[in-house]
């Protein structure tokens, strides 16, 4: 395996990060983390453009270029010959002093990529559904370092993941503040009643996933259905005829259990089989994202 670190390719047993990088220090940093389908680099350019956001948010500057990056990306997936691939991406406020202050760290940014085979749930999950618990741990309020940023703080994700485990459940469900839905651990949530489908809105809280844009222009475009972006509480899941999720790693996966009770008929239902169906089709086909081997063909 050949990881990229700040413009050089190393080993995996070579690829090192300094002890006083802010990012392992503090998690002061921020990652994306991305599928390649088929040779190609699934959404790039979303993954991209949410990258800078985050790192605008933060304060962060990024080492180089979004076009400089994307580069550096392809070629990583290219020197791993790999064509279905799992990617993280990493960028962290680079190497400091013991302090808080971000100003001592004068080199600037670290950037690291990774280009690993997927792992995924068993494809008996994607007929069966998933069980779902609702966490303890509240989502990070609007007043905090918001959701939407991609950081290297995944503390509260890992814990309520780490309480859905101790149920039997693959998922956990954080709620707001205000007591509403915001999205999964790792995933963000939808559900459908009577024909129509639902998600939080960003300002639930929640990290504005690329699979979760996907699959909102998938159901307007091949379902005939507009997805309403609205907060509500954990009774719509409970109530609800479908529940599913969408992420990286997970794409469109059915919820059939939360909390003990059963969704729907307690599997995956019609219309998040088509979505799954639909998703996988779109995935795999030439609009899905930036090519990794053609591109260094025609160069
Ligand atoms: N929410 C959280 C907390 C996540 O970590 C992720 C990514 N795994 C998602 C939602 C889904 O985002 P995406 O579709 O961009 O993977």
């Amino acid at each position: 395996m050949k990881i990229y670190i700040d413009g050089e390719m190393y080993d995996k047993d070579d690829a090192k990060i300094s002890v006083f990088d802010h990012g392992v220090l503090y998690g002061d940093g921020i990652f994306e983390g991305i599928r390649a389908y088929n040779g190609r680099i699934f959404r790039l350019d979303d993954h991209l453009k949410r990258l800078q956001d985050s790192a605008n948010s933060i304060l962060l500057k990024l080492p180089m270029s979004i076009k400089e990056i994307e580069k550096a990306v392809v070629e990583t997936v290219r020197q791993n010959g790999l064509r279905d691939a799992y990617i993280r991406l990493v960028v962290t406020r680079g190497v400091g002093d013991l302090g808080l202050d971000m100003r001592k760290c004068k080199k600037g940014s670290t950037l690291f990529i990774i280009a690993d085979k997927i792992e995924l749930y068993p494809e008996e999950f994607y007929e069966k559904g998933l069980t779902l618990v609702t966490s303890t741990i509240r989502q990070k309020g609007l007043d905090q370092v918001t959701p939407s940023v991609k950081s290297l703080n995944y503390l509260a994700n890992i814990m309520a993941r780490a309480e859905a485990t101790a149920a039997g459940a693959q998922e956990a469900i954080l709620l707001n503040s205000t007591g509403h839905v915001s999205e999964c651990s790792g995933d963000n949530i939808f559900f459908i009643k009577d024909g129509k489908i639902f998600t939080p809105p960003t300002s639930a809280g929640i990290l504005v996933g690329i699979t979760r844009q996907v699959v909102m222009e998938l159901c307007e475009k091949k379902l005939g259905v507009k997805v309403i972006e609205r907060n509500f509480p954990r009774y719509d899941l409970y109530a609800a005829d479908e529940v599913f999720l969408t992420g990286t790693g997970a794409e469109v996966i059915a919820a059939v259990k939360i909390d003990g009770r059963i969704i729907g008929k307690g599997v995956a239902g019609p219309t998040t089989r088509e979505l799954v169906k639909h998703f996988r089709e779109y995935a795999n086909s030439a609009a899905s994202g930036t090519a990794v081997y053609e591109a260094v063909k025609t160069k």
